[in-house]
């Protein structure tokens, strides 16, 4: 069982961090890992969620941010309530903070061949487009 896809990466360097991966048999994001391998500055921590910056982010991104959870899941079912709700707060906490206009919340789940993930362990992006910049284009993401 892999906790990467490589055919998901998008640049060399991840590739290079996600190869690592492979060959160590982690799940990066697990709590015990996650130090490991993921560099993004850490904005928030409750009992369920880490919410943090993304490390690769989308280019026309103002802000693109990590939400990753504490425990390892893959399939939206396994997600207890107590964490579905503090999903939703760290969310809101992430408009206010950067005082979002707009911008989309997604959270890739299931097997990665499907999903698109890069890693087979929930976790959520918030993006922020950086619409003001003048060489802007909208950020697009691919499932499947
Ligand atoms: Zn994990």
């Amino acid at each position: 069982m892999s906790y990467v896809n490589m055919g998901n990466a998008r640049f060399d360097d991840q590739k290079a961090v996600m190869q690592k991966i492979l060959e160590s048999g982690d799940c990066p994001f697990c709590p015990e890992n996650l130090a490991k391998y993921h560099h993004g500055k850490v904005l928030r921590e409750g009992n369920s969620w880490i919410l943090t910056f993304n490390q690769w982010p989308r280019e026309h991104a103002k802000y693109h941010l990590l939400l990753i959870l504490k425990e390892h899941a893959v399939s939206l079912a396994e997600l207890s309530q107590e964490a579905s709700n503090e999903f939703f707060d760290h969310m809101r906490w992430a408009e206010r903070r950067f005082m979002v206009r707009g911008g989309l919340l997604f959270m890739r789940f299931g097997e990665t061949e499907y999903s698109g993930a890069s890693v087979n362990h929930l976790h959520a992006q918030f993006i922020v487009p950086d619409k003001e910049a003048p060489n802007f284009e909208p950020v697009r993401f691919k499932v499947g």
